[in-house]
């Protein structure tokens, strides 16, 4: 199988890009949400538009980001799908800039944390401007990091995707997922729609679930000819 989860709200227990905003920003941004909240415009031009009303000192976004909770059972979690190779992707519409620094607070390393497995919108800081880009968007849906896309170009060969979010942006997502885990927002969404999902709180939860897949997935390899039926 192969992992794939979104960051704020499901990895954190807070989605970062709202505090920012809430704290760093002019209060125009709260319009802007709006039309994005209306349907009127995608993610893309949304955070665009928000980010560009930020003006803070690296010194306190830093502080902010470093106030964010993370889900306590995330880093065990991290660790199992390592013992068990099994590839973890995070894809986000957040900034790789906040996810590294928070991955890196949670003892986070390896291929998630150097980027290669991180795809998010991008991140710089000057001179208390935030610089932002969009190296995964699309037009399709407006998307900042365009998640369905992501999970299209993997190359799976038969491997089913599992995915956990908990948000809005997420439902392009599960059109492209076999295994969804989904809380809040995405819980509601695929309740509404009649996608099947297992909603969950904590990766604990996930790690739970998983272990039996695995657990069987193992004993089958050992003993091929045992049925697992009972
Ligand atoms: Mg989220
Ligand atoms: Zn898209």
């Amino acid at each position: 199988m192969i992992f794939f989860s979104d960051f704020d709200g499901t990895i954190t227990q807070a989605d970062v890009t709202d505090r920012i905003l809430e704290e760093l920003a002019d209060p125009a941004w709260r319009e802007v949400e709006e039309l994005w909240v209306r349907g009127l415009i995608g993610s893309h031009e949304c955070l665009e538009r928000q980010m560009a009303l930020v003006n803070a000192p690296r010194k306190r976004l830093d502080a902010l980001i470093d106030a964010i909770p993370v889900d306590p059972s995330f880093p065990a979690f991290y660790q199992f799908t390592r013992q068990q190779r099994i590839p973890f992707y995070v894809v986000s519409d957040g900034f790789d800039y906040v996810i590294r620094r928070i991955l890196r607070r949670a003892g986070v390393d390896g291929e998630l944390r150097n980027g290669r497995h991180l795809f998010a919108s991008a991140m710089r800081v000057e001179d208390g401007r935030v610089r932002v880009a969009f190296p995964n968007s699309c037009s399709e849906h407006g998307c900042a990091t365009c998640k369905a896309t992501v999970l299209r170009r993997v190359d799976r060969d038969s491997q089913p995707i599992i995915f956990a979010g908990d948000g809005l942006s997420d439902r392009f997502a599960v059109e492209e997922t076999d295994i969804v885990f989904a809380k809040h927002q995405l819980l509601d969404y695929c309740r509404r729609q009649g996608i099947a999902c297992h909603p969950f709180e904590t990766f604990a939860e996930i790690q739970a679930r998983l272990n039996n897949v695995v657990d069987i997935a193992t004993m089958r390899e050992a003993h091929p000819a045992t049925t697992l039926a009972k």
